[in-house]
């Protein structure tokens, strides 16, 4: 005897399209929940549930809502973990985590590539608590090492990080937590579908869905993916940061973006087929192009070796082009061009850019910025799913030459 499911691959892809949420009336998308609060048909299964003993049962749509939990199963299905949270935003989901794990007096490794906002909490925030941080190149498993104490809690970092796209060794990270015996806590936002960073030994994996995941840039939204037990704990509605934060997302978006998540496969391949396109476009001319599909990038090995080729490397790269007024005029122009939006943000479907500059980064000091390559010259671009990529190259490049752009122009300062 053999079950169909035997004989298919196990792949997230394939866990996200088996997915099946009838709705209330026999409907082919999962009803929408539009209640803040449940009736109970007795007093005593109220009791029960206020204790977390009653599986289906729900109470009031901060702790669960049906719609926030479907959204849930998407994405544990997605990163292949027992469980997933969602919350308000990508920072609601980051910070829970970190509160959740992190009491009083205890220290953080965290890489020194991070989102800014979570930069900011890690570095600023918890200092409330006496909560510090060792921000270190997470590329140095031997200084990330170094680094642990007997008061660390986790080992923090981004998959592929912003804004020069270094690649974290998810696998080696992983081992080094082990080894310690604490959690490696892993911000995949640039890299759904890409890189399954869970399968990869990760324990608790962050997504701000504002990204790629929704993909239609109209809202923020946040999850955590990570053991039902964690994702359990941090809804205890006595000592759950998600709980007692209140970062909850409501029903209406998480429906929104459930529905937008059925396009995340195909999205995700044409970004990275553009991305990749345009990366060695500008490379070939003399661009400094930073881009994990090039071989010439740092972590490109890596990349490869811990991706599902299928996705390919992922929709964003930078573009250095020597001095912050050439960045400012060349994204003014395509903007004017219809090439884009100057925005931050990214994973929409139109390409979006902006200049991170060296002042947004960080714990680094301005001599190690400069040599890694942040030079204020870097735009940032997030590819658009253009089903004509030449013919955006060819508009690109008609932009650097009216601008008189130049490989060579771009002398390091
Ligand atoms: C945007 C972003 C966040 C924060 O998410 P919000 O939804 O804006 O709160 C966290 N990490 C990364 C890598 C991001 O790009």
């Amino acid at each position: 005897m053999f079950k169909i499911s035997d004989i298919m691959s196990n792949t997230s892809a394939n866990k996200l399209q088996d997915l099946q949420h009838f709705g209330e009336f026999g409907g082919i998308n999962p009803s929408i929940s539009d209640s803040s609060t449940y009736t109970f048909l007795s007093a005593k299964t109220m009791i029960d549930t206020f204790e977390g003993n009653t599986d289906g049962c729900y109470l009031y749509s901060r702790h669960s809502s049906p719609s926030n939990l479907h959204l849930g199963d998407a994405l544990a299905a997605l990163e292949g973990t027992e469980a997933a949270n969602v919350y308000a935003s990508g920072m609601g989901a980051i910070s829970s985590v970190i509160m959740q794990l992190c009491d009083a007096g205890d220290h953080v490794v965290s890489s020194r590539t991070i989102y800014g906002g979570t930069y900011a909490f890690l570095k600023n925030f918890v200092k409330k608590f006496a909560i510090d941080t060792s921000f270190v190149d997470i590329t140095s498993l031997e200084t990330v090492e170094k680094s642990i104490t007997s008061r660390t809690k986790m080992i923090y970092c981004e998959s592929v990080s912003n804004p020069l796209l270094e690649v974290a060794d998810i696998k080696a990270l992983s081992e080094l937590a082990k080894k310690h015996g604490i959690p490696l806590v892993v911000d995949n936002t640039f890299a759904p579908l890409s890189i399954s960073a869970a399968k990869l030994g990760a324990d608790i994996v962050i997504h701000s869905l504002t990204k790629f995941i929704n993909g239609t840039s109209d809202c923020v939204a946040g999850a955590v993916c990570g053991t039902a037990e964690f994702c359990l704990s941090l809804k205890d509605v006595n000592n759950g940061a998600g709980m007692l934060f209140g970062s909850t997302l409501d029903s209406l978006r998480a429906a929104s973006i459930l529905k937008n998540m059925r396009t995340l496969t195909i999205r995700i391949q044409q970004h990275s087929k553009n991305a990749l396109f345009l990366a060695q476009k500008f490379e070939a001319e003399g661009f400094r192009a930073v881009y994990p599909g090039l071989v010439s990038h740092f972590g490109h090995h890596i990349m490869k070796e811990q991706m599902n080729a299928d996705y390919g490397f992922g929709g964003l790269l930078t573009l250095d082009l020597g001095s912050l007024e050439n960045a400012n005029a060349f994204m003014e122009l395509m903007q004017a061009e219809k090439l884009g939006y100057l925005a931050v943000s990214l994973g929409f479907y139109k390409t979006l850019f902006s200049a991170p500059g060296t002042s947004t980064s960080s714990e680094i000091p301005l001599e190690e910025q400069l040599e890694m390559g942040l030079s204020n010259g870097l735009i940032r671009f997030s590819i658009g799913l253009d089903h004509d990529i030449e013919r955006t190259y060819r508009k690109m490049q008609d932009c650097l030459k009216q601008l008189n752009i130049t490989p060579q122009a771009q002398v390091l300062v």
